[in-house]
């Protein structure tokens, strides 16, 4: 596909322009919805008319809005919704690769990859992503450590930039590290080549054991990470004294075919991607209703109920990656105030900084039941890419709780002062001038964007408040 593949009679009359009506929009979090016209390109062509009618206020691609924040708003401007280019095009089912477009969703790609021994090489905690908005954001998954995150299997990319052209942007290129972690600021993604993971089965095997403090999960996490493929830890946010940052922590790898039993449904059909629903979440919850001591009980519950040790525990690849997707629209437990995610990862050796934050957060009774602690791998090469090697803790709080912005502001200092950094696409409220501490190579990025797009076509909301 090239520039020249929009028809002419596209640039002048506007034919062929794609759907578009004014709505309102937010992140995942459901703070801070702004108005944006949102236009829904079907086809390649329909996207560069888009692009080329952006106004004043430019415009910024879509996914599935799991981004947390306003990553993917565009206050008075345009918000291309991507999902409708859905097709993935080509599988070499032999070399492992896949080429779709940009809308496809994880979710998707397993339905019609796993029955063939094939599995996406990184997902994050939901499947509900697009591979657009998992380049967007670089996403990593349980297996950074690993295998790094996912602009690292991504072969090539096509990149509808703001000139109307399409460029074909492969790794270990200026424009491809721009665009991996660059929060759709280069350009809208097409299409992409992806490089798969092999599998035997549609079933992982999890070990779990519980940690009893903090200092118990890190010592775990340093001796024996390395021996597994996914290892995440939950940790209970609301525990006080000596049991602060107690935590459970689940390791495990794809299930190989002789570890699921003989004459079982599982055997028979090895490869079956199975996934369960539940009732969607109500739209009414009361605000409050997640408050310390609903939150407290959960994780008193989820605590004990996490078995001490168990080894080689079967699971379904929903149930081990990604649990809350069985429970649909489940971010409106939070209420219509919504609620913040909150990420950062502080490097090796900087293990002082995450324990005072963790005292702090726990000092403070943060009614957080989505907390995770993971180990970070080697850096990638994205200039605003989000790991460095060390400790990534994400969380999630009501946005309306007393005095969080005050104490996210704090954390914030004490991210940067660590050398660490906030993710972008979690966030809704870091103050700009601790970007450029937090991602040094934001110069060569900004340097980038004005050269490759002079008149700011692509703009966000996040783009704006950050000065990116
Ligand atoms: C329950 C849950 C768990 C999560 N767990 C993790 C996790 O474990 N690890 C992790 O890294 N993230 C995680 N996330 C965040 C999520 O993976 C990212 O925000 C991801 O970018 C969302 O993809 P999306 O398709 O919904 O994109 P959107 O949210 O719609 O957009 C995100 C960014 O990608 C850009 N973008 C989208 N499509 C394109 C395109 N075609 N071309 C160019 N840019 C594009 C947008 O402009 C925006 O900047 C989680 C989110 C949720 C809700």
């Amino acid at each position: 596909m090239s520039a020249d593949t929009v028809p002419e009679t596209d640039r002048g009359t506007g034919a062929h322009r794609p759907d578009a009506d004014w709505g309102t929009v937010t992140g995942w979090g459901r703070t801070a919805p702004t108005g944006a016209l949102l236009v829904r390109p079907r086809t390649y062509e329909e996207a560069a008319v888009a692009v080329r009618d952006c106004g004043a206020r430019g415009g910024i691609a879509r996914g599935l809005g799991r981004a947390y924040g306003d990553a993917a708003q565009n206050a008075g401007g345009a918000v291309l919704d991507m999902t409708a280019l859905d097709r993935v095009h080509a599988i070499d089912a032999d070399g492992g690769t896949v080429l779709c477009d940009a809308g496809v969703s994880l979710h998707r790609l397993m339905e019609v990859l796993l029955p063939l021994g094939w599995f996406v090489p990184v997902t994050p905690g939901t499947r509900y992503v697009t591979v657009g908005g998992a380049v967007g954001a670089d996403i990593h998954g349980k297996n950074h450590h690993v295998s790094g995150s996912f602009a690292r299997h991504v072969l090539s990319l096509e990149l509808l930039t703001a000139d109307g052209t399409v460029r074909t942007v492969v790794p270990g290129t200026p424009l491809f590290d721009a665009t991996a972690g660059g929060m759709g600021l280069t350009g809208v993604i097409l299409t992409a080549t992806l490089r798969l993971q092999p599998v035997e089965t549609s079933l992982m095997s999890v070990d779990t054991e519980r940690a009893t403090d903090l200092d118990d999960l890190m010592a775990r996490l340093t001796a024996t990470d390395h021996r597994y493929r996914y290892s995440v830890a939950w940790i209970d946010l609301l525990a006080r004294g000596r049991a602060t940052g107690r935590a459970v922590l689940t390791r495990g790898d794809h299930a190989p075919l002789d570890a699921l039993p003989a004459r079982s449904r599982a055997r028979r059909a090895p490869l079956a991607f199975r996934t369960s629903r539940l009732p969607a979440a109500p739209d009414l919850v009361p605000d409050g209703l997640l408050g310390r001591t609903t939150v407290g009980l959960f994780n008193e519950v989820w605590y004990r109920k996490a078995p001490r040790f168990s080894r080689g525990r079967l699971q379904r690849i929903s149930t081990f990656f990604h649990p809350l997707d069985g429970v649909p629209h489940w971010n409106r437990v939070y209420g219509r105030g919504g609620f913040v995610q909150y990420q950062f990862v502080v490097g090796t050796g900087r293990e002082e900084a995450l324990r005072r934050i963790v005292r702090r957060l726990s000092a403070r009774r943060c009614p957080s039941f989505l907390a995770v602690l993971k180990r970070f791998g080697e850096a990638d090469p994205g200039w605003l890419s989000f790991p460095v090697p060390g400790w990534t803790l994400a969380l999630d709080v009501p946005a309306g709780l007393p005095g969080l912005g005050a104490l996210l502001d704090e954390l914030d200092e004490e991210v940067a002062g660590a050398g660490g950094r906030v993710y972008l696409a979690k966030d809704s409220r870091l103050r700009p001038d601790l970007l450029a501490s937090m991602y040094p190579r934001l110069d060569d990025f900004r340097a980038l964007r004005a050269e490759l797009d002079p008149r700011g076509v692509f703009v966000s909301d996040l783009a704006r408040r950050l000065a990116l």
